[in-house]
């Protein structure tokens, strides 16, 4: 027996010189000191000794069991403090957060509001769940106007819906009745339309100037100023006459293709300009809705997508892209 206790010993010590991680630990002391553990077994034989050799075993046996539990403990020990896998590696580098950056679009938008604050408009904002009469009445677009086919939208019950352009943001300040109005309104518009230049959400930025004396030079003073800032001095542009229900006149505005440089391209058709944005002066009809006296001011609107401009700054193609989420195209950006 006192052989048996030897070879455990030997054992044990070679197995314990092994363990690699914390883990190793717990399964030894089972298997050497558990209740069916290599010790215990040996210790059943006692009752086969006789009775002067039992106190001899049985000292050597708690000797083995202290020794055993002291070295398991001791290699516990350090092992938590070398084990990688286990204890915390403090002489790892750490784990720095990936950093973000601000979206194409949210970019494009900042760079907008800048060139009009600098032209002294202020920011405003809108619900985007708008009602019938702020999205399309009051903006000169009765029920059956065949202008409504051109914004279909999504539908809340009784004439809440999705607003299908920036410009009931128009009617909302308008509303309050503080003159001079000096506003510019970006935000989030949808429309049932979904292809490679149309996203059911896309972007706007309406603006709105209405105070007594406004004319259309006005309009295309600051329109200039707007263009060269975004696209550069030498951009030309051009005013075509256009329809919106509540602007008359009304104009859309070209650029030269930024592209070619108005020699003609893929891009612009081959025509060497480039839509750009819709404007007018505000229709008397409107200011109707909003108790404003048309006799008294005059004002002009203007819209324009953001992705689009976000498309011809950067020169991309697809719509689609600004909303797909895919990082390899968001960190050309960051
Ligand atoms: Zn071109």
């Amino acid at each position: 027996m006192e052989k048996q206790l030897e070879a455990l010993k030997q054992t044990f010590c070679e197995e314990l010189g092994h363990a690699r991680k914390v883990d190793d630990i717990e399964p030894m002391r089972v298997k050497y000191l558990g209740r069916k553990g290599a010790l215990t077994s040996i210790l059943r034989q006692m009752g086969t000794l006789s009775p002067e050799e039992r106190p001899r075993m049985g000292a050597l046996s708690n000797a083995l069991k202290t020794f055993m539990e002291d070295a398991l403990a001791k290699k516990s020990e350090e092992l938590m403090r070398t084990s990688k896998v286990s204890g915390i590696d403090v002489t790892l580098p750490g784990r720095a957060p990936r950093r973000g950056g601000i979206h194409i679009i949210n970019q494009v938008i900042r760079e907008l509001e800048d060139i009009f604050l600098g032209l002294g408009f202020t920011v405003a904002s809108g619900p985007e769940v708008e009602d019938d009469y702020h999205n399309f009445q009051a903006l000169n677009i009765p029920e059956h106007h065949p202008a409504r086919d051109m914004q279909d939208t999504f539908y809340f019950q009784q004439g809440i819906l999705l607003r299908t352009h920036t410009s009931p943001v128009q009617v909302r300040v308008m509303e309050k009745g503080v003159l001079p109005v000096r506003i510019i309104a970006p935000g989030k518009v949808y429309r049932c339309d979904s292809d490679v230049s149309h996203t059911p959400m896309f972007h706007q930025i309406e603006g709105l100037w209405v105070e007594e004396g406004i004319t259309f030079v006005h309009l295309k003073g600051v329109l200039y100023e707007f263009i060269h800032r975004l696209f550069g001095k030498d951009v030309p542009l051009r005013f075509r006459p256009s329809f919106f229900s509540f602007t008359e006149p009304s104009a859309e505005v070209d650029i030269g293709c930024i592209m070619c440089k108005g020699k003609g391209c893929r891009v612009c058709k081959n025509s060497g300009w480039m839509e750009i944005l819709g404007c007018g002066m505000v229709d008397p009809e409107v200011y109707k809705y909003v108790n404003i006296d048309p006799e008294k001011v005059t004002g002009f609107a203007f819209g324009l997508g953001i992705e689009r401009i976000a498309m011809l700054k950067y020169g991309i193609g697809d719509i689609r892209m600004f909303f797909e989420n895919d990082l390899r195209f968001l960190e050309q950006f960051a």
